[in-house]
């Protein structure tokens, strides 16, 4: 069993899918294809949700139809026969009808998810209508089937393993599924999903489910490269990742992996590939248990980051006070990145405000609290990098003129972590290019 996922990018052209479909066919394995929406699609969707929310249906209506005309161009090109392109007008029609519906009734959390799960239910209806125009024989399974979230919200590992292995069974010689990334149902069997850039986490969940052989991340780059390619010049892809490592980029901002899609592979071993359509023969990344060398590989960085510093002389010789602070951040349900602690003081950063107020409002009762907002994380990953000679004073030369105003060393051995402002993001990560990586 192979698991291919093809992104956005992959499918947003009717050239790409034609090549995707090339890509597909020439496995012997049993292969399920995952594949994203056409790239801007969920764009376009969160901002038609956001103008029917704001209320402008005014905007909605304009953003809706502009999509709808791309679909109906996307399938001249796609389709050349004319029964099966008439088939794919009336799935557009269909989908777009239920979005115009959405002006005239009101706005949920529930039916935004709804709106969101039109790109990839589009774009698998469509590139399977485009199979059978070629006559490559394949099954399309609905992932609103199998992909099913628990009661926090998380991937529900069990259910979706036996889910999906039923609906498997009822295509015993089947070669070839398709499916959607990203969408899923939730305990209340809503539609919902995984987050943005999720196709990749149903990929890796899928693979795991079944335990596959291997799961490829077909993109537009040809792998996980040592730096984020679109702010610094030269970048290079990196040959191989151990989970942890990748799990760290992707956790820390590198945007080529969903920011949690690694535990599943990883749990089951499974290996990862990063592969490139636009260029099928390069070698790419491989994410397996083994890091292949020791020392720094990758730099990665993660925006819209809070510190808050919270500041008690009653910490002095006192026990207890980690405790409470933590207890508060656990209330909320939300999660510390990075931790600095002093006799009197404790820093901690976070990503999701959701409940910054109430966090603060708690913490006031038994500490001073100052907020931050507007912080950058770079993280610098590589195996064993702690034990790395030479790593802090390179990193630290390199970094001189940038305000770091957190770091994190030790706490993982595979991770260098910086708090800045994010005005400096873009220059500490140039910087880091040339004082770590000589590039
Ligand atoms: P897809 O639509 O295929 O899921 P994404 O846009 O989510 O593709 O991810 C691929 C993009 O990630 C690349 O085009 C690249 O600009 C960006 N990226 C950011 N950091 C890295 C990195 N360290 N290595 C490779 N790509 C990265
Ligand atoms: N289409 C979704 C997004 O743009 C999921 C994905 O592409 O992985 O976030
Ligand atoms: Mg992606």
């Amino acid at each position: 069993m192979v698991i291919m996922k093809f992104g956005g990018t992959s499918v947003g052209k009717p050239e790409r899918m034609h090549q995707v479909s090339q890509l597909i066919t020439r496995k012997e394995d049993t292969t399920i294809v995952v594949l994203s929406a056409l790239s801007g699609t969920t764009n376009a969707l969160v901002e038609i949700s956001t103008a029917l929310a704001f209320p402008d249906k005014h905007i909605a209506v304009e953003k809706i139809d502009a999509l709808e005309k791309q679909y109906r161009a996307f399938i001249i090109d796609l389709l050349k026969d004319e029964n099966i392109r008439a088939k794919a007008n009336e799935i557009i029609t269909e989908h777009f009808e239920f979005l115009k519906i959405t002006q005239k009734i009101s706005l949920s959390d529930a039916l935004v998810k709804d709106i969101l799960a039109q790109g990839e239910l589009m774009s698998t209806k469509l590139f399977s209508l485009y199979l059978e125009q070629e006559k490559i024989d394949h099954v399309l399974l609905p992932a609103l089937e199998f992909m099913q979230l628990d009661a926090n919200d998380e991937p529900d590992f069990g259910v979706i393993q036996e889910k999906l292995k039923l609906v498997l069974a009822q295509y015993p010689t089947q070669k070839l599924f398709i499916t959607q990334g990203y969408i899923c149902r939730n305990s209340r069997a809503e539609v919902d999903n995984l987050k943005r850039g999720g196709s990749d986490y149903t990929a890796s969940l899928i693979a795991a489910v079944l335990n596959a052989s291997v799961c490829e991340i077909w993109t537009d780059i040809d792998g996980m490269h040592n730096n984020d390619p679109r702010v610094v010049d030269k970048t290079i892809a990196i040959e191989q990742l151990s989970f942890d490592e990748a799990a760290e980029l992707a956790y820390f901002g590198a945007k080529i992996l969903h920011p949690t899609c690694i535990w599943p592979a990883q749990q089951e071993n499974i290996p990862v590939k990063l592969l490139n359509t636009m260029q099928p023969t390069a070698v790419g990344t491989v994410i397996k248990k083994e890091a292949g060398s020791v020392g720094v590989k990758a730099v990665a960085a993660k925006d819209n980051i809070i510190a808050i510093k919270i500041k008690s002389t009653r910490m002095l010789l006192a026990y207890g006070f980690l405790r409470q602070i933590f207890e508060v951040f656990e209330k909320y349900k939300t999660p510390i990145d990075m931790i600095t602690t002093s006799e009197v003081a404790v820093s901690v950063t976070i990503d999701n405000d959701s409940h910054l107020n109430e966090i603060v409002t708690e913490l006031n009762n038994i500490a001073s609290v100052e907020v931050e907002k507007n912080q950058t994380i770079v993280s610098i990953v590589g195996n064993e990098i702690a034990k790395t000679d030479e790593v802090l004073s390179k990193l630290f030369q390199a970094i001189n003129e940038i305000p770091v105003t957190m770091v994190n060393y030790g706490g993982s051995a595979h991770n260098i972590s910086l708090l800045i402002p994010s005005a400096h993001k873009v220059k500490t990560l140039q910087l880091i290019n040339k004082g770590l990586f000589n590039l």
